[in-house]
């Protein structure tokens, strides 16, 4: 491959856009003689005129002389060893180049990851080996901003500027090596709005189910990445479209195709509502999210556990159990998210009992429940899937009763 160089008449860059603190540490490392480079993420969006999530930085210096030019260092990673340099709550994530490692270096690297025990070292590699690893074109840029030009080994720039999501190698080599890279495709396609070439779409299609093969660990960020961003409808659609979805959540995959048209409209309610939440600056937690996305499956249990005579508070809870573990053998979901997830369905079944809000002060006790509001806002989305009548008749009860509540307070 050959190396292009490009001028700040060519990119329009100026150092001004690039954060400060990334700037120093790319000072310090080219002033004691090695070379400093902003990679990934940030070149692309900068050149696409998007803000930039972090500054990551790659450089031909060593872990150990990367910690030895910082005070504020600190090494972390089992499976490589990268530089985080802290400014305060910013991190500037420093990584040495590195080559791609073989195959059978990569399966035992992810033998690495799931048993926890450190196997191998890592394989440093000249800035063209570190290039050729990155897995699409228009994440393998390099700009350096003290000359401010860009360094090019893969036509990634043209690609960029041309619209094109190129895979760096063979697709059905580099989604064998790694397949979470299908995820990052989708997640690319929409997020830049590209559109998947087909070698890309065709390699998707035969190598889907090697998603089985990505430790449950890694598939639990991977999912946040993918739908926690402000574009998880999108991506969802892009997901099931690719046969992608059903190799991670294949629970809700049957439950939702059950009636030959998908029964999704919960799942889009919260993955809307999520994206807006996320878009307006506030945060939106991934036990809900989880909630949403087993929700299918865990009513079809529960109501098989409910045809048996099982009593309904008994049913959730064994529901709910088996679907999260069984879930488990795909993505990890963390005790204390699979509790929250629990206790949100849990409490669902309070908010639709009609007896439980005739009790005596029994209005009161479920509205200061600290687990009310969370309950609720799932109990809206229900409403909104227009999932019974009595989901709609609870949804307007609470809804009323909670505005109710909120006027009286401000009183
Ligand atoms: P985002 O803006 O969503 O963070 P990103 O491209 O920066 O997108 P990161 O996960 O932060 O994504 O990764 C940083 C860079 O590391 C990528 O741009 C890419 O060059 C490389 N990279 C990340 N994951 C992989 C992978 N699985 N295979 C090959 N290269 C990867
Ligand atoms: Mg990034």
């Amino acid at each position: 491959m050959n190396k292009k160089i490009y001028t700040s008449e060519d990119h329009g860059l100026i150092s001004r856009q690039i954060s400060k603190n990334a700037l120093q540490v790319i000072s310090t490392l080219t002033n004691a003689g090695y070379e400093a480079y902003i990679v990934g993420g940030a070149v692309r969006d900068l050149l696409l005129n998007k803000a930039p999530k972090d500054f990551d930085i790659a450089t031909n210096a060593h872990p150990e002389q990367i910690k030895r030019l910082f005070r504020n260092c600190r090494l972390v990673g089992r499976r490589f060893r990268l530089a985080h340099i802290l400014f305060g709550r910013d991190i500037i994530e420093v990584a040495t180049f590195r080559a791609e490692s073989n195959d059978d270096n990569a399966k035992q690297d992810r033998k690495v990851d799931d048993d926890g025990f450190l196997v191998r070292d890592n394989v440093y590699g000249t800035i063209e080996d570190d290039a050729l690893r990155r897995d699409f074109t228009l994440n393998a840029l390099y700009y350096d901003p003290l000359h401010n030009i860009i360094v090019d080994y893969t036509n990634g720039f043209e690609d960029l500027k041309s619209g094109h999501l190129k895979l760096i190698g063979d697709p059905a080599k580099r989604f064998r090596e790694d397949p979470v890279r299908m995820l990052r495709a989708v997640r690319f396609e929409v997020k830049l709005g590209f559109a998947l070439p087909q070698d890309l779409v065709d390699a998707i299609h035969q190598m889907s189910y090697l998603l089985q093969t990505v430790s449950p660990a890694r598939m639990f960020d991977e999912v946040i990445k993918l739908l926690l961003n402000g574009q998880g409808n999108g991506i969802y659609q892009q997901l099931r479209h690719y046969h992608l979805f059903g190799q991670i959540f294949p629970q809700t995959e049957r439950a939702l195709i059950e009636l030959g048209n998908p029964k999704d409209h919960l799942l889009i309610a919260a993955l809307n509502n999520s994206d807006n939440r996320i878009n307006e600056g506030f945060g939106a937690s991934s036990y809900f999210l989880y909630a949403a996305l087993l929700w299918e499956p865990f009513l079809d249990e529960y109501h098989v556990l409910i045809s048996d005579n099982i009593a309904s508070h008994d049913a959730s809870i064994i529901a709910a159990d088996k679907i999260l573990r069984k879930q488990q053998d795909y993505t990890m979901i963390p005790k204390r998210i699979s509790s929250q997830i629990t206790d949100l369905w849990k409490y669902q079944f309070r908010l639709t009992n009609v007896k439980a809000r005739k009790q005596k002060g029994g209005i009161g006790k479920i509205l200061h429940h600290p687990r009310f509001k969370a309950a609720y806002d799932f109990l809206l989305l229900r409403k909104d899937a227009y999932e019974s009548e009595e989901v709609v008749e609870a949804a307007n009860f609470w809804k009323k009763t909670w505005e109710r509540n909120a006027d009286a307070q401000q009183k």
